[in-house]
């Protein structure tokens, strides 16, 4: 519109009625929001922005679409946006996207955060593990000092899985097995005292040595003194590392000894359950997701939600 007509035009705002201006107001805030979230992603992307095929910096302005620039490489000719190659791209509805990222701070359920947002439950859950896909990523890249190291279990879920392999298990079923079998899906968490956190989904059945190798191995630093329960594969593991080592003898009543513990590793396991019950069982495909959901809203390490949309296209510590 052109820049006297849209004063005309402001100036008849005055006159509305209330009602009038509420269905102004509704016009307009998908289109508000929609730009608030361009704005957090364009802005979030700008230092490195750059064509995803050929990482050329020469870009020219082509035009904008859904809220967002769109660019196109002077050397290639690809156009994209700052979108491109993230998990985000062609999600619809950016107007909803700074709401739901609320949503994920508030560990709504899947059909909370779709009557909040207003999207169908698919698309909620669709969005939840995009948002989570590089969210999950944002660590520290090595745990040092004192490295607590623990395993917890969860009974194997296939849901949503079109081809059982195994006969159906009514939810919440407990193991037909007594102690950790290969139903019980093994996850490891290993802490520092600064709060560094690292998990991994092992598999199936007890955590074996070669798979600490595998995950804890390119992240303790040298100098870490790794602190776990009597399980042998963390003693085996650390000699075979030559990595200092003190465990806990926790199964025959030993709790601490000195700085010698994994409380802060358990709470983080008395956490991460309590906090999934809510969710009604999760299928084992996605508890990586889920580690990473917990990680970030974990004493608050995220705090906004402009910060999840950031971390959801892979831009972390901004
Ligand atoms: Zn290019």
């Amino acid at each position: 519109m052109e820049a006297c007509a849209f004063d005309s035009y402001l100036t008849q705002i005055a006159e509305l009625t209330r009602n009038q201006c509420a269905r102004v107001l509704a016009l307009l805030k998908p289109a508000v929001d929609q730009g608030r979230t361009a704005a957090v992603i364009e802005a979030a992307v700008a230092p490195t922005l750059c064509c995803p095929r050929c990482q050329g910096k020469q870009l020219y302005r082509h035009g904008t679409r859904n809220g967002l620039q769109r660019f196109r490489c002077r050397a290639c000719g690809r156009t994209f946006n700052s979108l491109t190659g993230t998990p985000l791209a062609r999600l619809r509805h950016k107007e909803k996207w700074l709401d739901f990222s609320e949503c994920m701070l508030d560990s709504r359920t899947v059909r909370k955060a779709a009557a909040r947002v207003e999207v169908a439950k698919n698309t909620s859950l669709r969005w939840r593990h995009r948002f989570l896909k590089l969210t999950k990523a944002d660590r520290t890249a090595c745990i040092n000092g004192i490295a607590e190291a623990d395993e917890t279990f969860l009974l194997e879920s296939q849901k949503g899985a079109r081809n059982l392999q195994r006969p159906a298990r009514r939810r919440g079923g407990k193991a037909s097995k007594r102690g950790i079998s290969k139903e019980q899906v093994c996850i490891l968490v290993a802490r520092d005292r600064s709060g560094g956190t690292v998990d991994f989904v092992t598999g199936r059945g007890p955590v074996t040595v070669v798979q600490l190798k595998e995950h804890l191995g390119p992240v303790l630093a040298p100098d870490t003194l790794l602190v776990t329960d009597a399980n042998q594969a963390y003693q085996a593991f650390a000699r075979q590392q030559g990595i200092s080592h003190e465990y806990v003898n926790v199964s025959a009543g030993e709790h601490t000894r000195g700085a010698v513990h994994v409380q802060n590793v358990s709470g983080y396991h008395s956490r991460f359950h309590k906090w999934l019950r809510r969710f009604n069982g999760v299928a084992t495909r996605y508890l990586p997701n889920y580690l990473g959901w917990l990680w970030a809203i974990d004493q608050e390490r995220i705090r906004s939600p402009e910060i999840l949309l950031r971390t959801a296209i892979g831009v972390f510590n901004t």
